[in-house]
């Protein structure tokens, strides 16, 4: 089963900070690391990194051409990826002394992908292929749309959670991954059983993945609802723990694992993410994250 994502490359700056910036408020940081990133990007290095056979498809400017060489260095399919006359995409992040991030996002070449593309990368996938989607580019209504009618299966993964997504047909999609704030911000409802409860009444027929930060998270869908801990470690860095998650579940899904060991493979993968600095070079491949799961055993 070969997964598409269509989704967000962005060159990260990741600035270390003793707190927050506030409104007005001027404090200087005494170390910045570039890194390559975008909810797209790190998912699609995570699908990759976990054993996955994943296609990333979007847009980056002459600027960006790096992640051509890093889809290659991971195992990400880089066919789909176009280089446009826009700048590629950026963010700005600070990281505080308590590892807590603030994310500032120009959407940049992610912004430019036209319905044309679109079309045309998914007329390679059918119905036994997964799309994966989050909300850092545009035309999601579009792509959502005209996969469904090719009989795709599609992830979401929405996030950013902004009134954008009211537009697309959240019927269409089979998983939801998502954290507790994305959660909340769908149902409107604040503890995270009431989010589960109307999730499954908004969606009834979609799976959810509902991550819950360093208390763990917890797979739900018609049938059962299994919780997963966090693995205890010492956290330098949240960024990507939640697409570290989405990768390794998405492959575990690809391959037929079943949900349970899936989940203990997420966990593990990202609580080793949480533990390192950066996004796509603190996410571990598979041989480490199983053989840690193996010492966890004995
Ligand atoms: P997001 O990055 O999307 O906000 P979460 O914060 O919910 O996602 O984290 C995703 C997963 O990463 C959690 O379900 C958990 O397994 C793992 N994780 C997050 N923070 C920690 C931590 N401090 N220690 C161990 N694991 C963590």
């Amino acid at each position: 089963m070969r997964i598409l994502n269509i989704g967000s490359l962005n060159l990260d700056y990741v600035y270390s900070v003793d707190h927050i910036i506030k409104p007005g408020e001027t404090e200087s940081s005494d170390s910045r690391n570039i890194f390559l990133g975008g909810k797209g990007m790190n998912q699609s290095c995570s699908l990759a990194k976990a054993g996955a056979e994943v296609y990333h498809a979007g847009m980056i400017g002459r600027d960006g051409t790096a992640f051509l060489d890093a889809c290659r260095e991971f195992g990400v399919r880089s066919e789909f990826i176009r280089v446009v006359d826009v700048p590629t995409g950026h963010t700005v992040i600070q990281v505080d002394k308590n590892a807590q991030n603030s994310i500032l996002l120009f959407g940049g070449a992610n912004q430019a992908l036209t319905e044309t593309f679109v079309e045309e990368v998914l007329s390679y996938f059918g119905p036994e292929d997964i799309l994966l989607l989050q909300n850092e580019i545009n035309l999601l209504p579009c792509i959502v749309d005209r996969a469904y009618a090719r009989g795709m299966r599609i992830a979401l993964n929405p996030s950013p959670f902004n009134s954008r997504l009211e537009e697309v047909d959240l019927r269409k999609i089979s998983v939801f991954l998502l954290n507790e704030v994305e959660g909340s911000q769908i149902t409107g409802e604040k503890e995270e059983r009431n989010i589960l409860v109307g999730l499954k009444e908004k969606f009834p027929e979609a799976s959810f993945l509902l991550t819950l930060g360093v208390k763990g998270a917890i797979y739900a869908d018609r049938d059962q609802e299994i919780f997963q801990p966090a693995f205890p470690v010492k956290a330098v860095d949240t960024t990507a723990a939640g697409d570290t998650f989405t990768g390794y579940f998405l492959a575990g899904v690809s391959e037929g694992v079943p949900v349970k060991e899936i989940l203990r493979r997420c966990a593990m993968a990202s609580a080793i993410t949480v533990s390192r600095k950066g996004a796509v070079p603190s996410i571990p491949y598979r041989e480490e994250v199983l053989s840690r799961l193996e010492r966890e055993l004995h």
